[in-house]
């Protein structure tokens, strides 16, 4: 092309080097050491021996981690609100109904996309810092009789774990299938795809699994599977369990191409799952359970209060915490991040301007972190009370 034509230079792209932070936030979370290595395994041929057997060793570590037998498990080329949208758009058609059950951001997420593809929208909302009982969500089954209910197991945006044993039977006997979120709950705390009667979860990477974002674990039920099998209506094409049931192998030897997945996603995935397989699920709940429990003991020095009122409610996770009068939310997460390269995060959605919200996952679930956290709180206390007074 003539220079003449050339009106946009290059950009000046400079590399700068920065001390990697630790990463408390409701998620990203730091990744794994041999999740990173794996980021870096060589780029083969999406149709290769290599790649379908890695697929093959992805789909194994699904049905652990979601604890299911089924056989349509798969992972979606995005981070975790993909998974959202494929569960939404395969089970729910237009003009079926999708009940929410409400208590933060996510599931405000879930109604915007079932909007989008002209699905009737239920909202059935609960107090944010508080969870649903069955016996009120099976009022709403019942007058509703709806063709999918949206949950969210444990909510980044509250702090809250939600019960889900007994729920799939209740949805099942209204003939509602139970879809659920799993993104920060998944490796953290216990869940029981089968055993709790779940038609369809999606996680994500970058939580509770310390690896990078960009590619969410999905599974359907056999009762979702009819569902899909038999649907009358379209489902945006790359979001489509159908044909990505035969790029991943689930009913046989298949193979066929849909897209190009990302091979050091698939090399990431496929490490995170390995890692949580030696771990064992058990004891990585344990791990968990133990860290934040650590956290919350040293807390008890310092003059934050948590938002979540219900120990049970309290997600293991993710801990929000309510300042005391006088400081001000994003002046603790600035300096926090400035003083100490640690990364919490203020509110979000309804918890907006209420809460600290802190991430004790994956890798940094142990407790050097916690510990770092409480010291690092401690300190932004202190410092930060004479600004504000
Ligand atoms: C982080 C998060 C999401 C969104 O996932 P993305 O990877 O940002 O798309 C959804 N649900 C829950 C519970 C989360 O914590």
């Amino acid at each position: 092309m003539a220079p003449s034509k050339m009106s946009i230079p290059p950009p000046n792209i400079v590399n700068s080097e920065f001390k990697e932070p630790l990463l408390c936030g409701p998620g990203p979370c730091n990744m794994w050491p041999s999740v990173r290595e794996a980021l870096t395994k060589p780029v083969v041929s999406p149709l290769c021996d290599q790649f379908f057997s890695a697929l093959d060793d992805i789909r194994a570590g699904i049905k652990y981690v979601f604890q299911t037998k089924s056989n349509l498990v798969l992972a979606i080329s995005g981070s975790g609100h993909s998974g959202m949208e494929t569960l939404i758009t395969n089970l729910v058609g237009p003009k079926e109904t999708l009940l929410i059950a409400t208590r933060g951001i996510w599931d405000e997420r879930a109604y915007n996309v079932a909007n989008r593809y002209g699905i009737k929208t239920i909202i059935y909302r609960v107090p944010y810092n508080t969870t649903f009982t069955l016996e009120e969500l099976e009022k709403q089954v019942e007058l509703y009789r709806p063709t999918a209910m949206f949950i969210t197991h444990g909510d980044s945006s509250t702090g809250t774990v939600q019960k889900l044993e007994g729920l799939g039977d209740i949805c099942h006997k209204y003939g509602t299938l139970l879809l659920v979120d799993t993104v920060v709950s998944l490796g953290g705390v216990p869940f029981f795809m089968d055993a709790w009667g779940v038609d369809a979860v999606y996680t994500s990477t970058q939580k509770a699994l310390s690896g990078p974002a960009g590619i969410s674990p999905v599974a359907f039920s056999a009762r979702a599977e009819q569902k899909i099998k038999n649907r009358k209506y379209e489902t945006p094409f790359y979001f489509d369990i159908n044909l990505l049931a035969q790029q991943w192998n689930c009913y046989g030897n298949t193979r066929s191409y849909h897209h190009t997945m990302s091979p050091p996603l698939i090399w990431a995935l496929r490490e995170c799952l390995r890692q949580l397989s030696i771990e064992t699920l058990e004891k990585s709940w344990e791990r968990h359970a133990k860290s934040t429990r650590h956290f919350h003991e040293r807390l008890q020095r310092l003059p934050l209060d948590f938002l979540v009122p219900n120990p049970e409610h309290r997600l293991a996770t993710v801990s929000t915490l309510v300042l005391p009068n006088g400081y001000n939310y994003n002046e603790v997460v600035k300096y926090i991040r400035e003083k100490h390269n640690i990364i919490i995060f203020p509110g979000l959605g309804p918890t907006a301007g209420k809460s600290l919200r802190i991430g004790i996952m994956g890798v940094n679930s142990n407790s050097a972190v916690a510990d770092a956290l409480a010291d690092a709180l401690a300190d932004a206390l202190q410092a930060l009370v004479k600004s504000s007074l």
